[in-house]
């Protein structure tokens, strides 16, 4: 297998210390199925009638958490309404403690079966996070994308299964994995046939992030490195990776420049009662103002926000 080897990255990619920056026989060997096989090599993934990798930048919004059906409901019918394409929302929640109370929840099969009513309800795509293998199935019957979140992006018999359905899959990257882990978890899906692989930066664990509620600093960077080497569609989700609402704007902005392929964003009709994370979704006003600057941005770079 020939793959693509940036020539201008010849000389650092061989004098590197191994384990954790990409080399050439990384390239070659280890994740030849994710690398470039040209200078103009980028993959779409289309889930439905929507493209990721393409001209357009699809976005994927939605609360952290499926509440209840009403209120996806109420998100469905708002998306709609601005012509935004994508819903998310968790219906099995990576809960970093074990308790969970009548304000920390997660609603398993019901959260997944009101996310299905409103995708089909409003003609949006979905996306919702697997944590349970058991849940593989009920989980694709109910959506389009399914989401690996940071915390199984190595947990490779679930990708493993996970990328044996074919169905596409958002591959977030672990907050403390650099990017050739990332890849490497990649190839593991492409490894089984299965193509439809997003990525999807949330920010990473770094010892200064500028205040103490910003547990992550997001990693715009990785943007262009993954495109320099490997032809996997990108999006960024700026909701995890500043935790904090007022920031998500303008690290949307900037994902967008950075050349993010779409984008994940959390949003609440009434953010302070969230059941989890109140404090990154933005409310409908903010998300609107946020979709029109940021056609703004896409519109300068010659893409389109969807
Ligand atoms: C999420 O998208 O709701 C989520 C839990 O994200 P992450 O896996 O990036 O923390
Ligand atoms: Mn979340």
């Amino acid at each position: 297998m020939t793959n693509y080897i940036p020539q201008n990255l010849v000389i650092i990619m061989d004098n590197k210390f191994p384990g954790k920056d990409i080399s050439i026989d990384d390239l070659k060997s280890k994740i030849p199925l994710c690398a470039k096989k040209n200078k103009n090599h980028h993959s779409i993934v289309k889930v439905k009638n929507i493209e990721f990798g393409g001209k357009n930048i699809p976005i994927l919004a939605g609360p952290n958490t499926v509440e209840n059906s009403q209120m996806i409901n109420k998100i469905g019918k708002f998306l709609k309404s601005i012509k935004i394409c994508g819903i998310r929302g968790g219906a099995f929640k990576p809960l970093t403690f074990p308790y969970r109370s009548k304000k920390y929840y997660e609603t398993k099969l019901d959260g997944l079966k009101w996310l299905k009513e409103t995708k089909n309800k409003y003609g949006l795509i979905s996306t919702t996070e697997i944590m349970d293998i058991k849940y593989l199935e009920d989980i694709c019957n109910s959506t389009d994308i399914i989401q690996i979140g940071s915390r199984n992006m190595q947990n490779y018999p679930l990708l493993t299964e996970c990328a044996k359905t074919q169905m596409p899959i958002m591959l977030k990257r672990h907050y403390g994995s650099s990017l050739r882990d990332w890849l490497g978890a990649a190839e593991y899906i492409l490894a089984e046939g299965n193509k439809n692989v997003i990525l999807c930066e949330r920010g990473v664990s770094v010892p200064h992030t500028h205040r103490s509620s910003s547990r992550f600093l997001m990693d715009l960077q990785v943007i262009p490195a993954v495109k320099e080497i490997c032809h996997l569609p990108i999006i960024s989700d700026p909701s995890h990776a500043t935790f904090w609402a007022p920031w998500v704007e303008s690290m949307t902005l900037a994902s967008i420049a950075a050349g993010a392929d779409g984008l994940l964003i959390e949003i609440h009709p009434d953010p302070k009662n969230a059941a989890v994370d109140p404090l990154q979704p933005l409310n409908f006003n903010q998300f609107k103002k946020l979709v029109n600057k940021s056609k703004k941005i896409a519109n300068s770079i010659n893409r389109k926000i969807v």
